[in-house]
């Protein structure tokens, strides 16, 4: 796939399968998921309020080359609350708030985390 590392497709389908279950649990409108353009790969993830798009980072780029390793699965996670919430709230305001915590607070209990944090330790045994 476009602007991915090769060694993270199994993680970037997670992250997307995960972004479509928390959209669909909280009423979110997702329309689509793609990895983050690798020339905007400063950013950890982008929202399209509109059209309903999410962009995300699983791994940041190093002078337009890929870091050795994929992001921290923290930055992951929070960047998916982060954007979900997006999709109603475009401004960082109080709603924007409640809905991200919210989000964190189901990843969390779902234990999104820890199998980010898996599939993270698997990768750097690679
Ligand atoms: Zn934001």
């Amino acid at each position: 796939m476009k602007n991915l590392h090769k060694a993270d497709r199994e993680l970037y389908s997670f992250v997307e399968d995960m972004l479509q279950f928390y959209a669909a649990a909280h009423n979110l409108p997702l329309k689509s998921v793609s990895p983050m353009p690798k020339k905007r790969c400063k950013y950890f993830g982008e929202c399209d309020h509109e059209s309903g798009e999410i962009w995300i980072r699983v791994r940041r780029t190093v002078k337009g080359k890929w870091a050795s390793q994929p992001d921290y699965p923290y930055q992951i996670a929070d960047t998916m609350a982060h954007e979900l919430a997006h999709l109603l709230c475009r401004k960082h305001d109080e709603n924007w708030f409640k809905l991200y915590t919210g989000v964190l607070m189901e990843i969390s209990k779902g234990r999104l985390f820890e199998k980010l944090r898996c599939m993270f330790k698997k990768r750097k045994n690679t």
